[in-house]
């Protein structure tokens, strides 16, 4: 292309930010003007696949929103801007190259996805690339390891994450963030950027925030930054992260960088140089290591999407497993409203619906009584999170609800939470409980996982009516009664044991 310097548009989508992005920064080494364009897409404001949920749901568009504006400032200030369009890409993109005429466009840049309806984008805009006679070229950027570094081709990805994680550590590398200009390369003169839409645009209203939040950030590139500088560098909590990211109350458990990662706000990479950084300067232990070692989870489901294609959003899964499926309406209706009766799902579930995040160790209990208690189509509840989650990432959401359904590729698939003994583990107070259930905060301590098996003096003295101020449990299984919600005496255990009882 040297010789031709013109135009390069960059189609931005889940790579919503500056730093370590290669489609900006090939464009600006390539062209005279750089456009970078976001499309709202219509598409992603319809429903979800099989069930008809909004597929965007408040709390990931305020993310999203936030994302854009945040985008278009930095942008501004490296000399630039932010085109911002509504529209499909595969009609916004052909409408600006011929705005600007096909002979002053030489090249369409776009970073690489793996899914479906994001592939149909790619093909779609080639097609109107090509007819132009229009360059379309797609990097990869949204992996910690390279898609052109692993030791193996798409269908030879293992299926088994261990087998994976050792392979890409033993046989690969990670590259190092790329160091992007100072400044990059305008737009052309004459390029209206275009207002941001804003909530009433999609009829959504502005969900607003919950003092209880896990998750009470801002999204956009900025404070993406901005958390690693705290998590890491101020507040040292990465070096406790193994110990607390089993948390479920506080931002401060877990990184919480999933949705900026979702969105592309901060690259894998950069957080992987940070962390050798901080290895280097103060201090590598087990928690370091583990935030990269959760990260390599995120890039095998998105290898395990290019080995499988569909199949990740199939009934039957990966491997094709027939399994008795139920969509038992009222049982999905209390699931996905937290009111199932049984407390450590129902605040989990109740978290989400609120703020759009909810804690791991509440996603892999809630996909497990959704799945294995309840046997419902396990597409509700991936479909239902899609909605939900500020960090939705197709890859990550379809492959742990696999997962945890028992038809991904896991040699534990038959593995089933408990969801008392989890909560009595997790939350043996139920501190979390209280916090998203009110109606139940009368009773103390862990019996408030199992209301159920209280006496009714208890429950009323707790101000607790089953089945009018609180639901009865839908289901109980029988692994349950192993946990009882009161807390055994020595001197009751050892007559239990003399007398057989
Ligand atoms: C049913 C279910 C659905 C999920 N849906 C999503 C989703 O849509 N988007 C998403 O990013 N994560 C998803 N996860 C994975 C995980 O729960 C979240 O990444 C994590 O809770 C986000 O909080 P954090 O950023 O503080 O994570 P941390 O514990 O701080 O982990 C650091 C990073 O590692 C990655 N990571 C951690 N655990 C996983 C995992 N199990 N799978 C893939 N990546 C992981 C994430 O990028 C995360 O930001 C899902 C898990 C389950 C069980």
């Amino acid at each position: 292309m040297a010789g031709r310097m013109k135009i390069i548009i960059c189609l931005l989508r889940n790579d919503l930010r500056y730093h370590d992005n290669e489609v900006l920064f090939w464009a600006h080494k390539n062209a005279t003007n750089v456009i970078p364009l976001y499309c709202f897409d219509p598409r992603h404001y319809k429903s979800t696949y099989n069930f008809g949920f909004p597929k965007t749901g408040p709390h990931r568009l305020k993310f999203l929103l936030e994302s854009v504006e945040d985008l278009r400032k930095t942008l501004q200030s490296v000399g630039s801007g932010l085109v911002v369009r509504s529209g499909q890409p595969e009609d916004v993109v052909p409408q600006l190259i011929q705005q600007f005429g096909k002979d002053e466009v030489a090249a369409v840049a776009l970073q690489e996805e793996v899914t479906s309806e994001e592939l149909d984008v790619e093909a779609g805009l080639q097609q109107s690339c090509s007819k132009l006679g229009v360059q379309l070229k797609k990097f990869w950027g949204s992996t910690l390891y390279h898609r052109q570094d692993v030791p193996f081709d798409p269908q030879g990805v293992p299926n088994v994450y261990t087998e994976f994680r050792k392979k890409v550590e033993n046989r690969s590398h990670i590259r190092p963030p790329i160091n992007m200009p100072n400044s990059l390369k305008g737009l052309p003169q004459g390029t209206e950027e275009g207002d941001i839409p804003t909530f009433s645009s999609f009829g959504v209203k502005d969900p607003g925030s919950d003092s209880r939040s896990a998750f009470p950030f801002r999204g956009g590139e900025s404070t993406g930054l901005a958390r690693i500088e705290d998590y890491f560098w101020k507040s040292d909590c990465i070096s406790q992260y193994k110990e607390t990211r089993n948390g479920l109350i506080g931002s401060e458990y877990s990184t919480k960088f999933a949705a900026w990662l979702a969105h592309g706000c901060v690259s894998p990479r950069k957080i992987h140089a940070e962390v050798k950084r901080y290895e280097k300067e103060r201090t590598a232990n087990q928690s370091t290591y583990w935030v990269i070692f959760e990260l390599i989870w995120r890039d095998y489901f998105k290898y395990v999407a290019m080995k499988f294609g569909n199949k990740m959003f199939a009934l039957n899964g990966l491997l094709d497993v027939q399994k008795q499926w139920t969509k038992n309406k009222r049982w999905f209706d209390a699931w996905s409203k937290g009111l199932t009766g049984v407390p450590f799902v129902d605040a989990n579930m109740r978290e989400v619906a609120a703020t759009g995040f909810m804690s791991n160790r509440g996603r892999q209990n809630v996909a497990s009584f959704l799945a294995k208690d309840l046997c419902l189509d396990w597409r509700l509840g991936a479909e239902w999170f899609e909605q939900m989650l500020v960090d939705h990432d197709v890859t990550s959401n379809y492959g742990n609800w696999l997962y945890s359904a028992g038809v991904g590729n896991d040699p534990r698939e038959s593995r089933k939470f408990n969801m008392i003994k989890q909560g009595l583990d997790y939350d043996p107070q139920g501190d979390y409980i209280r916090l998203w259930i009110p109606e139940l905060k009368g009773i103390k301590g862990g019996a408030i996982h199992m209301p159920w098996t209280l006496s009714n003096a208890e429950l009323n003295q707790a101000g607790v009516s089953l089945g009018e101020t609180y639901p009865s449990p839908i289901v109980t299984a029988p692994e349950w009664s192993r946990h009882t919600s009161r807390p055994v005496s020595d001197k009751v255990k050892l007559i239990s044991v003399i007398l057989h009882i």
